[in-house]
């Protein structure tokens, strides 16, 4: 798998999610995470789009800050209107990094 066909998995997740078909496992189910983490971050499309490791500079914070004040549930899904909000900021961010790395891509 490639950066590109990665994030586009991401993308997926992140759909599945809004679509309430399915949870959020943060790490253990993030394509690049399973891939690029091994505890350190180093190499992941994410961290290289935002120059920071372990997420941050995503929406990705608020999303598991939110999940853990308002629900504080085992599984990190959609629950309420911000959760789809945040949600989907995250999907579209992944959405920006494809395109990102597409665009890099041509420009070989
Ligand atoms: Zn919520």
């Amino acid at each position: 798998m490639n950066k590109l066909t990665i994030m586009e998995s991401s993308v997926q997740k992140w759909n599945r999610i809004i679509a309430g078909e399915r949870s959020d496992g943060g790490v253990i189910d993030c394509p690049p995470c399973r891939i690029f983490y091994m505890l350190v971050c180093i190499g992941c499309p994410i961290a290289e789009y935002t120059g920071h490791k372990f997420c941050k500079g995503s929406p990705y914070g608020r999303w598991h800050h939110h999940q853990i004040e308002a629900h504080d549930k085992l599984f990190k899904k959609i629950y309420c209107d911000e959760c789809l909000q945040l949600a989907t900021e995250m999907r579209d961010f992944m959405i920006e990094i494809v395109e990102h790395l597409k665009a890099k891509q041509d420009g070989k």
